[in-house]
């Protein structure tokens, strides 16, 4: 998601801005639809983007490795810095410990895709799980149990099942 901030750099602090955000971004690889609003609010350096945002992020069941559909809530703040001055046209410099892609280029356009994707990937848990009792898979044979039971005896799952709870307890 790009936005036009010449506006907004012409401004004065504490101007701001507020957008509706209905867009498809690359998360993860996947084409995500991400829904919320965007704030951007003219500070003394640059554009301070606040976004609240939804999205389904397709993920893989840490137990059965089942892609799921996985809602999160990507809400972040960003201060981003202009690398020219909207007014002379100058170049401006960047704070040294500023990631460049939290910079606005010379089009006067900031680009939110990369903020929203790193919030999306820190709002995905360790061990996410399709459903919080997922059988996962047969330890023994490997079937994904969430389709039925498999031909292993129960016995032989049991005590997979415990080896593995052990190992993680
Ligand atoms: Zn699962
Ligand atoms: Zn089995």
């Amino acid at each position: 998601m790009e936005v036009n901030i010449a506006q907004l750099m012409k401004s004065s602090i504490g101007a701001e801005r507020l957008y509706d955000v209905d867009e498809a971004i690359n998360i993860n690889g996947e084409e995500v639809q991400v829904k919320g609003k965007v704030k951007l609010v003219r500070t003394d350096r640059g554009i301070l983007a606040t976004g609240l945002l939804d999205a389904k992020l397709i993920i893989e069941c840490s137990r059965c490795l089942q892609p799921f559909e996985y809602p999160v809530n990507i809400n972040f703040e960003e201060e981003y810095f202009p690398n020219i001055d909207v007014i002379t046209g100058l170049e401006v410099e960047i704070p040294e410990d500023q990631p460049l892609s939290f910079t606005i280029d010379e089009h006067h356009l900031i680009n939110l895709d990369e903020a929203i994707k790193q919030y999306a990937i820190l709002a995905i848990p360790m061990k996410p799980l399709c459903q919080t009792d997922c059988p996962g898979l047969c330890p023994t044979c490997g079937k994904n149990l969430n389709t039925g039971p498999c031909g292993c005896s129960s016995e032989e799952q049991n005590q997979g099942g415990l080896k593995i709870q052990g190992l993680f307890k």
